[in-house]
């Protein structure tokens, strides 16, 4: 049974971790460096970017957790998550920070404000047609071309990557634990 963690400072922690037992993971809620000890994968849930880079360094997450990422720890950031693990946040607060390992940049709010929200049926590759929900969602803007692209959304300016996956680091702009469908969580566990 794979160990996952599910990052809990903040966001919707209690979705992913009902998730991930559905497929099948032992779930481990993370909030303190010693909870990153022996995880095989760890989930960034959505929420409030700003705030979980706040929390993270105050928990004294934020060291601990970017040497589990150097030495190949799976991470998948969903949302808030995402930004969290992109190169480069456009249209942050001036003082954001990120892990900066997926080779993406990716604007806050790129598809609106939470009155945009917004969703649709995006076709994941190996997977099939999932139900996309779109919150305050960033906006993957550019990306290298090393960048698996798992799945991409046309919001009338052309395809923009809505999931990826680079070497053991995911990154997705919608809330693939909001509907009651597993197998975009399955697809991550899966490949632990
Ligand atoms: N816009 C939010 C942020 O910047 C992310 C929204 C979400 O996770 N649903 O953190």
């Amino acid at each position: 049974m794979p160990r996952v963690g599910v990052l809990a400072l903040q966001g919707d922690v209690r979705e992913h971790t009902s998730m991930l037992e559905r497929v099948g993971a032992d779930v481990v809620a993370v909030r303190t460096p010693d909870h990153l000890d022996d995880l095989d994968g760890l989930v960034l849930p959505g929420g409030e970017s700003t705030t979980m880079a706040y929390l993270l360094t105050t928990s004294g997450l934020r060291p601990g957790l970017a040497k589990r990422i150097d030495d190949g720890l799976s991470v998948f950031g969903t949302c808030a998550g995402l930004i969290l693990l992109a190169h480069e946040i456009l249209d942050g607060r001036s003082d954001q920070w990120s892990f900066d390992v997926l080779p993406l940049s990716v604007r806050r709010n790129g598809y609106g404000r939470q009155i945009s929200s917004f969703e649709t049926n995006v076709d994941v590759k190996g997977v099939g047609e999932v139900r996309g929900v779109f919150i305050r969602a960033p906006k993957i803007e550019t990306w290298s071309e090393e960048l698996e692209i798992l799945a991409s959304h046309d919001h009338g300016d052309g395809d923009h990557p809505v999931l990826v996956r680079h070497e053991t680091l995911w990154g997705c702009s919608f809330h693939p634990e909001l509907t009651n469908d597993d197998r975009v969580h399955r697809l991550f566990v899966d490949a632990l």
